[in-house]
C-alpha cells in the first residue's frame, strides 16, 4: 500500500517546511511516508524519489500534469506523466538500503564512493562556490593514496559516476512537440513537484476552514474532523 498523507500530516509538513530550503523540505515530505525511526536523510537521492513518488501516488494520484514550452517552436505544451514513468527500473515501490559503494581509479587514485543522500544535499549551502566540491567530497568514501584534498578532475570523475551509481537520482521526462516534432528530456524535481501540491492543498483547506468556521462558528479543529466530500457540501451551501 502507497504512503499517504492525511490532511493534519500534510497541514503539519507544509507548516513547518515553509520557507525552508527544498532539502529540507524534501526529508520532511519523505519522513512523512517512511517507516517511524527511519533515517531519510541516510536514503539516496534514487531512494529518496521512489520514497516521494509512492507518497505522490498515494496523496494524489499516479499523474502528474506538466506544462513546458517546447524549446525549438516555444509552443507551450501540457502533458501528464504517471508515476511509474518517473520511477527508475527495478526500484518500483522499495526505498532500500545505502547503495554499496563503489570503486574507481583516476590520476593515479583508486576512489572508494557512495551514492549522494538527501542529508548531503541538506547541508551543503547551494550559493556556496565551493558548494559542488563539497558534495562530491562528502560522496568519497576512501582513497588510496590518501588525500584530504583531491583534484577536481578525479572528483569530476566521480561525478559522472554517480548516475550509475544510483540509477533515479535524477527524474527526466521525454516530450515530443506535437507541432514541431522535437524530442528533448526535461527535468522533473519529484520533491518540488510535491511541495508544489502540498503548498496547494494547504493554502485551500485553510481558506475552506476560514470560510466554514467564520459562517458555523465551528472551531478549526471542528471543521477539520468534517471529511472533505461533506466540507464541499458545506462549502456550496454556504454560496447559495
Ligand atoms: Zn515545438
Amino acid at each position: 500500500m502507497r504512503p499517504e498523507l492525511t490532511e493534519a500530516q500534510l497541514l503539519s509538513v507544509w507548516e513547518t517546511g515553509d520557507g525552508q530550503a527544498p532539502p529540507a523540505r524534501a526529508l520532511l515530505l519523505a519522513a512523512a511516508a517512511a517507516a517511524p525511526g527511519e533515517a531519510v536523510a541516510d536514503l539516496t537521492l534514487a531512494d529518496l524519489n521512489a520514497l516521494l513518488l509512492d507518497l505522490r501516488e498515494g496523496s494524489f494520484g499516479a499523474a502528474l500534469p506538466c506544462a513546458a514550452d517546447c524549446p525549438n517552436c516555444d509552443e507551450p505544451l501540457e502533458v501528464s506523466v504517471t508515476t511509474d514513468e518517473l520511477r527508475a527500473p527495478g526500484r518500483r515501490n522499495v526505498p532500500g538500503p545505502r547503495r554499496d559503494p563503489a570503486t574507481l581509479l583516476a590520476e593515479g587514485y583508486e576512489v572508494t564512493y557512495r551514492a549522494l543522500t538527501g542529508g548531503d544535499l541538506l547541508s551543503v549551502d547551494p550559493a556556496s562556490p565551493e558548494a559542488r566540491r563539497t558534495l562530491l567530497s562528502r560522496c568519497v568514501v576512501d582513497t588510496t593514496p590518501a588525500a584530504d584534498d583531491l583534484p577536481e578532475g578525479v572528483l569530476e570523475t566521480v561525478a559522472q559516476r554517480l548516475a550509475d551509481l544510483d540509477p533515479g537520482a535524477d527524474t527526466v521526462v521525454p516530450l515530443t512537440c506535437p507541432y514541431c516534432r522535437h524530442a528533448w528530456t526535461a527535468a522533473l524535481d519529484v520533491a518540488d513537484y510535491l511541495w508544489a501540491e502540498v503548498e496547494g492543498y494547504a493554502r485551500r483547506l485553510l481558506h475552506e476552514v476560514h470560510t466554514l468556521a467564520s459562517v458555523y462558528g465551528w472551531s478549526e479543529s471542528e471543521v477539520l474532523a468534517v471529511s472533505p466530500a461533506r466540507r464541499r457540501f458545506y462549502l456550496a451551501a454556504t454560496a447559495v
